[in-house]
């Protein structure tokens, strides 16, 4: 990851703090990206190509390719995750 990326932080609207996008891109189940991050990242620069070039190509055709969830299953399954922690 290019450091200059990786230190350019943004308001994380589930969070509702500033995270860095080195966060972004790991903190999903085992390690992926958010589903969010190209929703959060594309006003700061080319996100797509970014992570089609740091990606594998199945990973990420499924993020691109992911459908979005609605604002309750996504609360859902923050608060599940909170659980497990
Ligand atoms: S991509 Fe995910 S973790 Fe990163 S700022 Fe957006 S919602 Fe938060």
């Amino acid at each position: 990851m290019e450091p200059e990326i990786e230190n350019q932080n943004r308001r994380c609207p589930r969070l509702g703090s500033p995270v860095p996008l080195s966060y972004c891109m790991k903190c999903n189940d085992n390690h992926r990206p958010c589903g969010k991050v190209i929703d959060c990242w594309w006003e700061f620069f080319d996100i797509k190509s970014y992570l089609e070039k740091n990606l594998s190509t199945e990973d990420f055709t499924e993020l691109v390719n992911q459908k979005p969830q609605d604002k309750i299953t996504s609360i859902l399954e923050l608060i599940e995750k909170a659980k497990n922690r």
